[in-house]
């Protein structure tokens, strides 16, 4: 009958939040720690808010209060308390804001939460139902407030978090709102503040506003990635690495950043100086957390950064994140991809110019944490020219442990030179003593060392760098032009070719093909990979993966220099003494094959050598 609004009056919550609150209070109880989360986080909303109507409006109700989150949690009386001076809520958005559900996909919420079990508990905040989680802890919320407005009502809004709440005017309250939980009985912990106190170093530390625990203030550490770049010492920036990481070293790099455009970003990015992975400690997890103004959204967002980066700890803070996205959608989420793509793409450049301005702790860095970059380069397809200039290796004109990147290799490549050649082998002596390097050193080429196995699936994975091609000494691919001056006596290219012919007969399967080689200097001959042969490498691993499949025995190209002596003699032998010019063979290929590392079971090779040996003995006795 009266048009005014009641002052008490009584409501039903809406049907949806009926729903969802049974289900927090009746399916989710794991992690209810999260509620505390998510109230603080409301009243640093509402502070933030207050601070931008204050900049707008002539006038706020109580100006000069404190904008301050006090906790209070008594045990006595079994309640805890979150206080803030923030917006408050008039009567209209006490009804509007707690009362309804404002989110628009409700329903797909409410199945996802229910089918989520044990993660739901995170969905609560990410959905920005935050408010309700309160009712996984308490029987009874109290939510006094008064609004910014200095016409507001003093209110209590009250609920048992069942049907409906009732909203009362009160005196007395200061403004912005205080919450008060009536903690359930298996839910007294959360009345002990050392338990709050916990709770709020894992979630609240970097809230952007003081944060009090019975009158003790309690988050010191601010937001380091909000401020201005200049305004942090090396100190902060390390204390803030080691509480973010939960580390005990200091980072090796720190990478501190802001973008206005295409999204508003705030980052700071740690490289540690440890490797954990080395120490036997298993595969490390995501660690750069994702903020959205200072409120975490997830701490180990799992496909923000490539999975390369994991080594990676600190902080990822954008404005333009909805509070409320969810971990599911987060995965696939366009804007997640966007933000991801842009960090990683300004923290590869970074890392790009402090490696080539101080190359001395870079290669530091490297020793400790190129697994990593090797990975990127051969995964990360999105930035792998990036990536890959990252990459060291040693070469024919490093010294022995000093390393060149690719980059520095193009500089020095010679006219003429059509590909970047690269040896993988289990030590530089190997590389240098073998029979491949031989042909490259005598063209003036340079030659990448690479002295990990698993070198070679990166440079496979690669394939190219700067738009040359990434090519094996020992590939069949390679091509080399005539070596200039050819001095001392060489087979006829008619007998050249009667000899390839008769070791290719007496070779059989053993080779692909028998040919005469431009490349060899002083060795006899060498194994080359024809396209698509697994390189000792990828046997390697063949190997360790199916111990008991019998690997087919390698197919090569058998490369002769007809200047060699060996080869020389071996043409007139093979009319006169088949026989021992066929045992010749045979041990000139395992020869080859043990160069190459293509030899797996070496006693073949010392019988036929024993033989050999005895006949050569015989003939000289
Ligand atoms: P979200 O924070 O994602 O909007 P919540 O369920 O946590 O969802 O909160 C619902 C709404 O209630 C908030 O959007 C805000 O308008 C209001 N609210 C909650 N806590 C406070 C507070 N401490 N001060 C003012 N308004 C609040
Ligand atoms: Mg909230």
């Amino acid at each position: 009958m009266s048009n005014t609004t009641p002052t008490v009056e009584h409501r039903e919550f809406q049907a949806e939040v009926k729903q969802l609150l049974d289900i927090v209070i009746h399916s989710l109880y794991t992690d209810r720690e999260i509620f505390v989360r998510e109230l603080v986080s409301n009243a640093a909303d509402a502070l933030e808010k207050l601070r931008h109507t204050q900049l707008t409006e002539s006038a706020v109700y109580e100006p000069s209060l404190a904008l301050e989150i006090h906790i209070t949690a008594n045990e006595e009386a079994k309640t805890l308390t979150i206080a803030d001076h923030g917006i408050g809520m008039t009567r209209e958005e006490l009804v509007e804001n707690l009362g309804t559900i404002a989110h628009s996909g409700s329903k797909t919420f409410m199945k996802a939460l229910k089918a989520s079990g044990k993660e739901g508990t995170q969905l609560i905040g990410q959905f920005g139902v935050g408010f309700y989680s309160a009712f996984m802890v308490a029987d009874k919320v109290d939510v006094h407030t008064h609004s910014w407005r200095e016409d507001g009502e003093h209110l209590c809004w009250t609920s048992d978090g069942a049907t409906g709440y009732g909203i009362e005017p009160t005196e007395d309250e200061t403004r912005g709102s205080r919450i008060v939980l009536h903690l359930k009985e298996d839910a007294t912990e959360f009345a002990k503040p050392e338990r709050i106190k916990e709770i709020l170093a894992k979630y609240s530390n970097f809230v952007g506003f003081p944060i009090i625990l019975n009158g003790d203030r309690v988050n010191n550490v601010e937001a380091v990635w909000l401020k201005n770049k200049s305004d942090v010492t090396e100190e902060q920036y390390n204390e803030f690495y080691k509480f973010t990481a939960k580390a005990f070293d200091d980072p090796s790099y720190t990478f501190h950043f802001s973008a206005d455009a295409p999204l508003v970003i705030n980052a700071l990015l740690f490289a540690p100086t440890q490797n954990m992975e080395m120490y036997g400690m298993g595969q490390m997890e995501a660690g750069v957390a994702l903020y959205c103004k200072k409120v975490l959204i997830d701490p180990n967002p799992p496909k923000l950064l490539p999975e390369w980066m994991r080594f990676l700890r600190g902080v990822i803070d954008s404005e333009d994140l909805p509070l409320n996205i969810s971990r599911e959608s987060m995965q696939d989420s366009a804007l997640i991809r966007k933000l991801g793509t842009v960090v990683v793409k300004r923290f590869l450049k970074f890392l790009d110019s402090e490696a080539t301005d101080n190359a001395e702790k870079y290669s530091e860095f490297y020793k400790n944490f190129s697994r990593f970059i090797k990975e990127g380069a051969a995964t990360d397809t999105d930035n792998r020219e990036a990536v890959a200039k990252l990459l060291r290796f040693e070469s024919s004109m490093t010294e022995a442990g000093k390393h060149t990147s690719l980059a520095d290799y193009v500089t020095r490549m010679k006219d003429g030179q059509k590909a970047i050649y690269y040896q993988v082998a289990p030590s530089r002596g190997a590389i240098e003593s073998g029979p491949y390097v031989e042909a490259f050193k005598s063209r003036g080429f340079e030659v990448l060392f690479l002295l990990e196995p698993i070198d070679d699936y990166v440079v496979s994975a690669m394939r190219e760098f700067d738009g040359k091609p990434l090519q094996s000494l020992n590939s069949d691919k390679v091509e080399l032009d005539e070596t200039p001056a050819e001095e001392g006596e060489s087979l006829s290219t008619e007998d050249s070719d009667t000899l390839c012919t008769w070791l290719k007969e007496s070779l059989g399967k053993r080779v692909e093909n028998v040919r005469t080689g431009k490349r060899l200097v002083s060795s006899p001959a060498i194994a080359l990979l024809p396209e698509g042969e697994m390189t000792p490498q990828m046997r390697q691993m063949m190997r360790a993966l199916r111990k008991d499949d019998e690997l087919s025995a390698p197919e090569v190209i058998l490369e002769i220099n007809p200047r060699s002596a060996l080869i020389r003699n071996l043409a007139g032998l093979k009319d006169k003494d088949a026989d021992t010019a066929g045992l010749i063979a045979q041990q000139l290929l395992d020869n080859t094959l043990l160069s190459a590392g293509l030899i797996e079971d070496p006693q073949p090779v010392i019988t036929r050598s024993l033989q050999i040996m005895e006949k050569l003995a015989a003939k000289l006795n």
